[in-house]
C-alpha cells in the first residue's frame, strides 16, 4: 500500500517521504533484554524510504528469515532541513510526533553482528517500517513525557514513557544532525523499550501513544 505522511484526523501533511533515523539501545530496560552493552554514543543506523508503510494498512513480515521482531517506538515528523543543527533549530524543525514500528529480523541481525557486519538486511528491508498518523506538536505540551504502548493479541507487550529515554528527542536529532542533513519528511525513530518478540500470521496489533494515536494492524 502506497503511504503518504497523515495527520490524525487522516489528512495529507505536505511534506514528502524521506528516508527514516534510528537509534538502537535507547531505553535502559531494552538494553537489559537483549543483554547488550550500553553504547557510548548513539546508535545511529536508517531506513529508506522504501521501508516505510501505513501501520494500519496491516503488517508483511518476511518469510524463511527467522524471527520477526516488534520494536514499538515514538516517530519524529521533520519539516525542517537540519544540518549540524542546535536544539533550538530542532525544536522549531519538528512538525510532530507518531508511532512507528522498527520491523527487525532478529536471528539475521545476530548473524550479522557476529560478523561484524552492518544491520541493513535485518532493518532496512521493505515494509520494515510501519508508520501511524502524526499528531502535531503543537498539541504536545512536553515530548519526554509520552506514553506509548503496544498490544498483541489483547494482551500487553511494550509499554514506555519517552522520559525514560537515554537520549532525549533534541539531543538526539542535533546530534544525528551532526552525521547525517535532515530533510523535510525525514523520520526519527527513537529506541523502544523492552517487551520485543516474535511476531506470528494472523497476530493483532493495537499501539497508542497517549490518548492522540490509537492505531491497529494484523500481522498478514
Ligand atoms: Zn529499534
Amino acid at each position: 500500500m502506497s503511504y503518504q505522511h497523515c495527520d490524525v484526523t487522516g489528512t495529507t501533511i505536505p511534506l514528502p517521504l524521506g528516508k527514516v533515523l534510528c537509534v538502537g539501545r535507547n531505553y535502559m530496560d531494552h538494553i537489559q533484554e537483549l543483554n547488550n552493552a550500553v553504547p557510548e554514543q548513539p546508535l545511529l543506523f536508517l531506513k529508506p524510504s522504501t521501508a516505510v508503510v501505513p501501520f494500519a494498512g496491516g503488517i508483511i513480515i518476511p518469510e524463511q528469515q527467522g524471527e520477526c521482531h516488534n520494536e514499538l517506538e515514538i516517530a519524529v515528523l521533520i519539516q525542517q532541513q537540519l544540518t549540524q543543527a542546535k536544539p533550538e533549530q530542532v525544536t522549531e524543525a519538528i512538525w510532530g510526533y507518531g508511532l512507528g514500528l522498527d520491523l527487525t529480523l532478529r536471528d539475521v541481525q545476530s548473524q550479522l553482528k557476529q560478523l561484524g557486519q552492518p544491520w541493513e538486511r535485518a532493518k532496512a528491508f521493505d515494509g520494515s517500517c510501519p508508520l501511524s498518523a502524526f499528531v502535531s506538536k503543537d498539541n504536545i505540551d512536553n515530548p519526554q513525557n509520552l506514553d506509548f504502548a503496544l498490544t498483541i493479541n489483547n494482551q500487553l507487550r511494550q509499554s514506555g514513557n519517552s522520559g525514560l529515554m537515554i537520549n532525549p528527542i533534541i539531543e538526539l536529532i542535533a546530534h544525528m544532525s551532526q552525521h547525517f542533513s535532515l530533510l523535510p519528511g525525514d523520520v526519527v525513530l527513537t529506541g523502544t523499550p523492552k517487551g520485543v518478540g516474535p511476531l506470528h500470521q494472523g497476530d493483532q496489533l493495537s499501539a497508542s501513544l497517549n490518548s492522540f494515536i490509537k492505531v491497529q494492524a494484523n500481522v498478514i
